[in-house]
């Protein structure tokens, strides 16, 4: 289980590991090569200097003339002997190493120190290369399976004798090998020692690294599960803790969209459920006929005309606002005059504003730039902004202007309606809120044309605010952002 869920940790440590041991690996192979050359080299050369030393005593002992009148006598393996080096032979003794003289044949003359089992040491190749002066030095192993270094060189020739003498020193490796054991022994226990650490230092920082993100698994799967209370408690400042950031606005994001959306629910509910309401029980009064006069009759018909026509309206406002915030709606962005928009707009509402006894103005600034904006949609929102002020004003004047300013082009329906209370003034922005839910209703106002229309000046890069002071009327304000100027296109 443990080994399933730390799996990162786990392959981490792998990683780690391979590499480390490769890295040791090298390590011990180059101390050991380091160590063993520098052993060889030293002890190589030590050989080949008491061999050296050897070949000049016994070359001494000649000149002395104590031994070995009859020398090349192939009488041989005698120690001591008639070879001659008689002192050579006593120091090699004490030496700790092994001498033996042979003949140009290779003939075995003379021997002393320490014991060598087999003579195969003696080799034929060699014996031309000592004869002719050169020393000669090798590796070798004795029948016993003992390790030598062995040195070879010719005893020059003496005044006395004609000895065509070549003097073999073997030295035991056995020591140097004691040594090079030991060195190695104790690179393996540092070896052992690292990789331990090693192990411990990764498993501690595989698991620092994996129980976050493990904690984050657990976290998201809540959230996923519906917990959207969910929250991480990850203090570090890294990705991981910018991970860990980024999950807990995922869950706050979730938890408002969850919220929104249940709210919207709950709101598409109550706005359908009151016509359906009124559709049901006129219908219904008017089925069994509880009606006196025909007029009364017409009056219930109407009301279940207006309640129909509020659904229909209602439906394909949700269905518009609905394909806006999907991003679903497509624009068709054109170079548009706004001042003949704005009349249009004003035209269409001029009727309604006269029933109701109330002026009705609109001013244009001369030499306006173009606007890039969807012509329909614009006045779309036009038009929402002056019914609602003909809707919402029972006395006064609507105007309309149309100035250029530093940011764009703006466009200002103002009124002098009832106004919208200051806490309440944000709010008319959103889904199905009304201030004046009475007279909202009695108009078949659904609370969905702000929203929509904001969002449709969003996406055009405009702006659409409101300023209201309750009891003397209501400003709104549309702001044109992308305009064609001084004969360029932005
Ligand atoms: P509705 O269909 O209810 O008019 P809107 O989204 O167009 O929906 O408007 C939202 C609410 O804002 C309205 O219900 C109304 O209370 C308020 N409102 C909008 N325009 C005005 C205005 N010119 N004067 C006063 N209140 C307004």
């Amino acid at each position: 289980m443990l080994m399933a869920s730390n799996k990162i940790g786990f392959k981490l440590g792998l990683v780690i590991l391979a590499a480390f041991t490769v890295v040791l690996a090298a390590l011990f192979w180059s101390i050991d090569r380091m160590f063993s050359g520098f052993y060889n080299s030293e002890m190589t050369t030590e050989v080949e200097e008491l061999t050296a030393h050897f070949a000049a005593m016994t070359t001494q002992d000649f000149n002395g003339g104590q031994t070995g009148a009859q020398t090349g006598t192939p009488a041989g393996a005698q120690t001591g002997g008639q070879t001659g080096g008689q002192t050579a032979m006593e120091f090699a003794d004490f030496s700790g190493v092994s001498i033996f003289y042979v003949d140009r044949n290779g003939n075995l003359l003379a021997k002393s120190g320490e014991p060598v089992a087999g003579f195969s040491f003696i080799r034929k190749q060699d014996q031309q290369t000592l004869f002719a002066g050169q020393p000669v030095s090798f590796k070798y192993q004795g029948a016993d399976g003992g390790h030598y270094l062995v040195s070879a060189r010719k005893v020059p020739a003496s005044g006395s004798g004609s000895a065509e003498t070549a003097v073999y020193v073997l030295s035991s490796t056995k020591h140097m090998d004691e040594s090079l054991i030991a060195v190695r022994r104790l690179l393996v226990l540092a070896g052992i020692g690292a990789f331990l650490l090693a192990a411990g230092i990764t498993w501690i920082i595989s698991r620092m690294l994996s129980s976050p993100l493990l904690q984050m698994q657990r976290a998201t799967r809540k959230l996923a599960a519906g917990e959207l209370d969910t929250r991480l408690d990850i203090a570090s400042r890294d990705e991981i803790g910018l991970l860990a950031g980024a999950i807990n606005e995922l869950a706050v994001e979730l938890k408002r969209y969850r919220d929104n959306r249940q709210e919207f629910f709950a709101n598409i509910s109550h706005e359908l459920r009151t016509p359906i309401t009124y559709l049901e029980g006129y219908a219904q009064v008017l089925r069994s006929g509880m009606y006196k006069t025909e007029d009364e009759r017409r009056q219930y018909l109407d009301i279940i005309h207006q309640e129909a026509k509020r659904l229909q309206r209602m439906v394909s406002d949700l269905f518009e606002l609905a394909q806006m915030e999907e991003g679903k709606i497509s624009l068709s962005l054109e170079w548009l005059d706004l001042s003949e928009l704005a009349e249009n707009a004003v035209r269409k509402v001029r009727l309604k504003a006269e029933s109701k006894g109330l002026q009705l103005g609109l001013s244009i600034d001369e030499d306006l730039p173009l606007i890039y904006a969807d012509g329909l949609r614009t006045e779309q929102v036009l038009s929402n902004l002056l019914e609602n002020a003909v809707r919402y004003t029972d006395q006064g004047e609507i105007s309309m202007t149309v100035l250029r300013n530093k940011q764009g082009v703006l466009l200002a329906v103002e009124d002098t309606g009832i106004g919208i209370p200051e806490d309440e003034l944000p709010l008319i922005f959103d889904r199905f809120y009304r201030v004046e839910k009475s007279r909202s209703r009695q108009h078949g106002g659904t609370g969905l044309g702000l929203p929509i229309a904001r969002k449709l000046m969003e996406l055009q890069e405009g702006e659409l605010n409101a300023y209201s002071r309750p009891g003397s009327g209501t400003r709104f304000e549309v702001l044109f952002t992308r305009i064609f100027e001084n004969g360029g296109l932005p």
